[in-house]
């Protein structure tokens, strides 16, 4: 199978949105952004053996691949609306690439994301994938607009991701698919995202650790915080797992949970609520944002330093 029928049998899909004039199959895409609004950018990258097992389902991959795009998205507030795939493949399988696709359609339908264009070479297995979104002009939401007094909030359950890695590498001897799950098709909080415009003050999406990815808003906004570890929202399994010994460190620092992060004052909680009832989404308050630089944690009435520590890539 050549590339162009490649990509004609597996990445060629009629564009949902009137807003894209010309998808796959010329040299460029023709893209037409609504007059008041500002185009969201974000690209990210998954390595073989990097960032995902070589063997792992490719119907799970591609889903994930567009999450962790997806996840950008939110944490911005804006509306996802195209993806451009840079696929990187050692070999032509269909029956991988059908799987792959399957699940990276099934969650650009669900948001209408159009696929819009892409490149397709030979070499160690490796997808990129850049998406783009809009948001009204001012209401981005940004990493920089934490203030003293406002509550730190948190999507989810936190370091599920990294708990089903454990058990993926056998450092945990026991298994639970919601974790693993968490792991392996997680899910973008894109309601979520949109419903924080106008309300929340700074967001993030919790890609590389709650400590590490907190630091960034703390450092952008020129603000600290104190976060309680009994507020915090720990699965049934993570508190398992504390409670037979694991690190306690290990929800603060785990990272691909793809959660959204946001501060805003406690009085729009109900506005929140509101917007986005919280059986849909769940989110829970774990902290303040204060005046004195530092993250520091509360345990009982112990208040100590949090370092940045989180995932690396070098
Ligand atoms: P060019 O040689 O002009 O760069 P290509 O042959 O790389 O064009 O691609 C042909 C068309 O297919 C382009 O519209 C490109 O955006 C699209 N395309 C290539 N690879 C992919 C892919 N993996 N997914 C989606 N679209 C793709
Ligand atoms: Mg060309």
């Amino acid at each position: 199978m050549d590339e162009f029928t490649l990509i004609e049998r597996f990445f060629h899909r009629p564009p949902r949105r009137p807003q894209t004039r010309l998808g796959v199959g010329d040299d460029c895409a023709l893209l037409q952004i609504p007059a008041d609004r500002v185009l969201a950018v974000t690209m990210d990258t998954l390595v073989a053996g990097v960032h995902f097992f070589p063997d792992v389902d490719p119907e799970a991959l591609g889903h994930k691949a567009l999450t962790v795009n997806l996840s950008d998205l939110a944490a911005v507030g804006a509306e996802p609306v195209w993806g451009f795939l840079a696929l990187t493949l050692p070999r032509v399988e269909a029956d991988w690439l059908d799987r792959f696709a399957r699940g990276l359609f099934g969650l650009a339908e669900r948001y209408r994301v159009d696929l819009a264009g892409g490149d397709t070479t030979c070499g160690p297995l490796t997808i990129t994938l850049q998406t783009s979104g809009w948001v009204p002009e001012n209401q981005a939401l940004k990493r920089s607009g934490a203030r003293p007094g406002d509550g730190i909030y948190l999507s989810g359950w936190l370091g599920d991701a990294g708990l089903g890695l454990k058990m993926l590498q056998g450092e945990v001897p026991w298994r639970d698919p919601d974790a693993v799950a968490r792991l392996l098709r997680p899910e973008p909080r894109v309601e979520l995202g949109l419903a924080l415009r106008g309300l929340a003050h700074a967001c993030i999406d919790v890609s590389d650790g709650l400590a590490a990815d907190l630091h960034h808003v703390l450092h952008a906004s020129g603000v600290g915080a104190t976060i309680e570890w009994e507020a915090l929202p720990l699965s049934p399994s993570m508190q398992r797992y504390l409670r037979e010994g694991g690190d306690w460190r290990l929800p603060l620092q785990a990272g691909e949970d793809y959660e959204l992060c946001f501060t805003m004052p406690p009085c729009r909680e109900t506005d929140l609520e509101r917007r986005l009832p919280s059986d849909r989404v769940a989110w829970h308050r774990i902290g303040t944002i204060e005046k004195r630089d530092g993250l520091r944690i509360k345990r009982g009435d112990k208040v100590t330093a949090l370092p940045a520590v989180g995932y690396r890539h070098f």
